[in-house]
């Protein structure tokens, strides 16, 4: 962690909101209230006497420079905010003064309740009116990518959470696939031939899940580290 810095522009960053009838919610400190329609500014959440964010506090804005884990824990929405003001920063993520949320993406849990997207467009355009909607994070990503940190002088490491949950997913897919074709095949043959299907079933099981074993440490991983190299307590505005 290096000294206050002061941020020329805005830095980009990503990170999650819970998503309520009434606006974008800190994940953590939610009773702090929604952020700003246009710019939030960080307030101390433990109520010391300081301008956020204190080098010695956790308070500030905070967000991850890359999108990575910031953006695959379930349930809230995904987000890049822009950053402005003194800011803290960090390995993987910083602690900021200002910021404003630039983009949000609507998540599963919205989209798959009938109007619900509707709802929260509705309530994003009134309450957000500068923040970009999409129903698509790969989109929003693709339309915000990360700014290059390394012109501060730091260097985060690559954040594999999104590559190992596509890995994940393909697995689950190939396993239900299989599962199917199998039920497919007439019970008779199966009894027939099962000397020679059943090695390779249990090879498949086996193997399938050593890699879900292996895929959920490595998840596991990346988000001890996130949780270890940066603090992720919020400054919000109070209610
Ligand atoms: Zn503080």
């Amino acid at each position: 962690m290096t000294d206050p810095a002061l941020i020329p522009g805005e830095l980009r960053g990503y990170r999650q909101f819970a998503l309520r009838d009434d606006g974008l919610y800190p994940l953590v400190h939610t009773a702090s209230g929604p952020w700003d329609s246009h710019e939030t500014t960080a307030v101390c959440a433990i109520g010391e006497d300081h301008e956020p964010p204190a080098h010695d506090c956790r308070c500030g804005l905070y967000a991850f420079y890359l999108p990575g884990s910031a953006t695959v824990a379930l349930g809230g929405a995904n987000a890049v905010v822009q950053a402005r003001g003194r800011t803290v920063l960090g390995d993987r993520g910083y602690r900021a003064a200002r910021a404003r949320i630039e983009a949000v993406a609507l998540p599963a849990h919205v989209r798959l309740t009938p109007g619900g997207t509707a709802k929260a467009r509705r309530m994003l355009a009134e309450r957000y009116p500068g923040t970009q909607v999409y129903t698509s994070t790969r989109r929003m990503l693709a339309d915000h990518p990360p700014d290059d940190v390394r012109a501060l002088g730091i260097t985060p490491p690559p954040d594999q959470s999104r590559r190992y949950r596509a890995i994940a997913v393909t697995l689950w897919a190939a396993f239900v696939v299989a599962g199917y074709s199998l039920a497919a095949v007439p019970g008779d043959a199966l009894a027939d031939n099962a000397h020679r299907w059943w090695p390779a079933l249990v090879v498949g099981i086996v193997g399938w899940h050593a890699a879900l074993v292996w895929l959920a440490s490595r998840l596991m991983a990346e988000q001890a580290t996130r949780a270890a190299g940066f603090s992720s307590d919020d400054g919000s505005p109070p209610a």
